[in-house]
């Protein structure tokens, strides 16, 4: 069986995690401030915080943003429900939009769910394809846009308009007009989740890109403690000698990223754009070879003039389809031994977003790009002749020959 997304682990992965465990330090210390120094170079910027997930990067960020009850959060209707959870979890209403047909938040449909509740705009990358952002940023400083904004924070006074939290779960290395993603919107956070691009088993990062006057510095510093339940030393400084006593500036979260699973990203960071990324391009242009000639496949955009996409899932769409169609070839490629998903079933499709009063019907392109969706298999290690089986098995499954 071909899997779907089995993580990059090698001799060098093993010989840096147990470096790390070898070193006496494996919470947060002096692996982790590198990977964030990595990360921020790669990037283009100068602040990163790591975290324990993309999940709670984001929550953090609508927190230290001050969103909760009364506040709307507009998420699109397309994406992992982890984007619009961490909302619910802030006591703020998920404001659903509809996507356009490159998978990505339509900037039209943004525009119309914008009211004077409206605190954050939460893009999502699908794919690792970056969406309009000279758009949306122009979006959110139009001068109509910004005078129903109604501030409650001091964080919300400072920035004077609605923020833009980018869930770039999908996107590290896409890049928007030549700038890495990181760069390009106030906060964009990463995932390191063990099927994404780049992965440390679980994690996160959180990229600050603030505009003036705010000190991304100052902010990393608070964030840290935030991440680390508000105690203003870590355990590293903790170990220095007379430096025991600490105190508790507010409640703060525990999602902190170890130096273990630094290790593994340091690794994987390293060798992204020449190994894993290169490979990942040689994929999805073999994917395209092999369907392009075929009236039955709408293939997916991963570079414009203006964007080039992370290379993170290869979402293939069939014409003409249903979903239970869609359904039936899936089980004939999985005959053939070939993983294949679906990304994503559209919130609305979920019993907990059905249940909160949100219809599919109101979503009409999210569910057709759904409906007729196959994501096939993409990662460093899915050799050539892998990649032929999953054309033969798909192929075969759609053009029902055997
Ligand atoms: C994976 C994913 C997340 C969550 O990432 P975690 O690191 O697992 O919290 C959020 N949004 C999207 C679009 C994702 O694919």
């Amino acid at each position: 069986m071909i899997p779907f997304s089995p993580p990059r682990i090698d001799d060098k992965t093993i010989s840096e995690v147990t470096a790390a465990l070898r070193s006496g330090w494996i919470t947060t210390g002096p692996r982790v401030k590198e990977f964030e120094e990595r990360i921020a170079a790669y990037c283009g910027i100068r602040n990163v915080l790591c975290v324990n997930s993309n999940s709670a990067g984001l929550e953090l960020m609508l927190r230290w943003f001050g969103v909760g009850p009364g506040d709307e959060v507009i998420v699109p209707a397309y994406t992992y429900c982890a984007t619009a959870n961490v909302v619910v979890h802030c006591g703020a209403t998920p404001v659903l939009v509809d996507v356009r047909p490159d998978f990505n938040v339509d900037v039209e449909a943004v525009r119309r769910a914008i009211t004077p509740r409206t605190k954050v705009i939460m893009p999502v990358d699908v794919g690792g394809f970056p969406c309009d952002y000279d758009e949306l940023n122009a979006l959110v400083r139009e001068p109509e846009v910004k005078r129903q904004f109604h501030p409650a924070t001091e964080e919300q006074r400072t920035l004077g308009r609605i923020l833009i939290l980018e869930d770039a779960a999908h996107s590290i290395g896409a890049s928007y007009r030549g700038r890495r993603i990181g760069s390009v919107t106030d906060i964009a956070v990463f995932s390191f989740h063990a099927v994404k691009n780049l992965t440390t088993a679980e994690g996160g990062a959180i990229c600050l890109h603030l505009p003036e006057p705010f000190d991304n510095e100052q902010i990393y510093k608070y964030l840290r403690i935030k991440s680390l339940h508000g105690q203003s030393k870590d355990a590293l400084a903790k170990t220095q000698i007379g430096n025991w006593r600490y105190d508790v500036s507010e409640a703060g979260y525990k999602c902190n990223m170890t130096d273990v699973l630094a290790a593994i990203g340091l690794v994987e960071l390293q060798r992204y754009d020449s190994e894993n990324l290169k490979r990942r391009r040689e994929i999805f242009e073999a994917y395209h070879r092999a369907f392009s000639p075929y009236p039955q496949f709408q293939l997916p955009v991963f570079e414009t003039a203006e964007k080039q996409s992370s290379l993170h899932l290869y979402l293939l769409r069939i014409n003409n389809i249903t979903e239970n169609e869609r359904d039936a070839v899936m089980e004939r490629i999985f005959a053939k031994e070939v993983s294949v998903n679906v990304h994503y079933l559209p919130l609305p499709m979920l019993s907990f977003y059905r249940n909160s009063g949100y219809q599919m019907q109101n979503y009409p392109v999210a569910f057709d790009n759904y409906s007729r969706e196959i994501t096939l298999p993409v990662y460093y290690d899915l050799s050539p002749e892998d990649v032929n089986q999953v054309v033969e098995a798909v192929l075969s499954a759609v053009l029902q020959r055997s």
